[in-house]
């Protein structure tokens, strides 16, 4: 039978439900996550007050049940902008549950009024899905893909309109009622549509959650560890959709292979620790030079590539010229005093329908014949 007791219990055993799960996330260490478990927590003991109306005494039931479910709703706001990175607390989020504790108390014993109940603590929920769905739609990564963002966004954005038409209805007196518990067609609408907020809510911030995990294992395996280059692994498989592209609209492109000049010297000189700074060092001043849209990748020890799309041979040439000119007069400060280094690069074009493989090889077949030349030197195939 659906009447306003049993919507209230299913809800209680969803948001445990929920805790259950986002406790299995919780030694993933993803920030947002310890507040969307205490969300979950404060809901429950919201949603059994509420249950005790009639009951139990009246600011257990009708002030501590409001004032807790509001504070539940924005501690899920609190997760999402530590998730999204933001440290800001959401102070206006704060007053206004203050003023729903004075709002509620007032018209609980003051003067006992439950519409004006209803559309100050819907006004409360409907503001905070409002920002909430602005924050998701805002602050979503662009390199993410966007359903779990548009998934709690959207849900926000049908909340907010569920809680603006309620506390509409009943702040005009369209509707009338004198207590949660009443079986009226109106009462069990609005109630049966807030039973699908937590789980919603739950769904998607464990959406969101499982999308930060499997942005950690991207990382993992496209990204090198020392460097924060590609991976030879990303670098071979972005390059080789960059060359379909590229072969597609017949622009050009170039591949320049890179590698540092006696670095095992460095190694034997400086220590291996050294060595990694080196790397590292090169690695950050080469991403800082490169234009939006060439690829660079470790490929492996000291060696490194770099694919500039829309350019050709001679423009490679004269563009990791530059780099090696602007390296030799950099001060190097990050690196041990007197720790200087160079590097040579073998460059060539995409000729037409040759693969990825094919213009490395030839590529290092330049670069082996700038290290035969006395390194330090940039040599086109
Ligand atoms: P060349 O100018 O001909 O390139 O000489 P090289 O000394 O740079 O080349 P070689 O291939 O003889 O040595 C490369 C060295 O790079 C050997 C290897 O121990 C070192 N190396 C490879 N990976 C790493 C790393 O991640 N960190 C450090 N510190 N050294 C590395
Ligand atoms: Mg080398
Ligand atoms: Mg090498």
């Amino acid at each position: 039978m659906l009447n306003p007791l049993s919507i209230l219990l299913v809800t209680v055993l969803s948001s445990a439900m929920a805790m259950a799960v986002l406790g299995s996330l919780w030694r993933a260490a993803i920030p947002g996550v310890g507040y969307w478990i205490s969300a979950n927590a404060i809901a429950i003991v919201a949603l059994l007050a509420f249950a005790l109306q009639g009951h139990g005494s009246r600011w257990l039931t009708f002030v501590a049940s409001n004032v807790l479910l509001a504070a539940s709703l924005l501690m899920v706001v609190e997760g999402c902008l530590r998730f999204l990175g933001r440290r800001v607390r959401p102070w206006p989020a704060y007053i206004g549950l203050v003023v729903v504790l004075f709002g509620i108390s007032y018209w609980t014993f003051a003067a006992p009024d439950f519409n004006a109940r209803v559309a100050l603590v819907s006004a409360f929920h409907a503001a905070l899905y409002a920002a909430l769905a602005a924050l998701l739609l805002r602050g979503r990564p662009a390199n993410r893909p966007r359903y779990s963002y548009y998934f709690l966004a959207v849900a926000a954005l049908l909340l907010c309109a569920g809680h603006t038409s309620r506390g509409l209805m009943y702040g005009f007196g369209l509707l009338t009622q004198s207590s949660l518990m009443q079986v009226s067609p109106s009462n069990i609408i609005f109630l049966a549509l807030g039973i699908l907020a937590p789980p919603c809510l739950s769904i998607g911030v464990v959406m969101l959650a499982h999308d930060r995990l499997a942005e950690r294992l991207e990382r993992l395996a496209n990204v090198d560890d020392l460097t924060g280059a590609l991976s030879r692994r990303a670098f071979l498989a972005i390059g080789d959709a960059l060359l379909k592209a590229s072969l597609r609209t017949r622009s050009p492109v170039a591949l320049a292979i890179i590698d540092i000049d006696s670095f095992k010297a460095v190694n034997d000189n400086y220590g291996h620790a050294a060595g990694d700074q080196v790397l590292s060092h090169f690695a950050t001043f080469v991403a800082r030079n490169l234009r939006v849209g060439d690829v660079f990748g470790r490929l492996g020890g000291e060696e490194f590539g770099v694919l500039c799309p829309a350019t050709t041979t001679a423009e490679a040439v004269s563009l990791l010229d530059r780099l090696r000119g602007r390296l030799a007069g950099a001060a190097a400060d990050e690196l041990p005093r007197g720790l200087r280094y160079t590097f040579s690069v073998g460059v060539d074009q995409l000729r037409r329908d040759e693969s990825l493989a094919q213009l490395m090889a030839r590529a290092d077949g330049a670069l082996y014949a700038a290290k035969a030349s006395g390194r330090n030197r940039v040599m086109a195939a």
